[in-house]
């Protein structure tokens, strides 16, 4: 199962999300997730899959 999409800012999913604040790292709405923890590698993604309300 791939998540590559989460990397990419034209996926719907990905722009679907954007709308939303995240409740994994308290992004606000059109901003980019980020990682929760001070100090740790950049995130590997644009926003947490749990973001994304279809994947609920
Ligand atoms: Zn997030």
């Amino acid at each position: 199962m791939g998540l590559d999409w989460l990397r990419d800012h034209s996926d719907p999913r990905v722009a679907d999300a954007l709308t939303r604040s995240c409740g994994i790292c308290k992004a606000a709405p059109g901003e980019d997730c980020r990682h929760p923890w001070q100090g740790s590698d950049p995130l590997d993604r644009i926003v947490h899959v749990e973001r994304c309300g279809e994947l609920r």
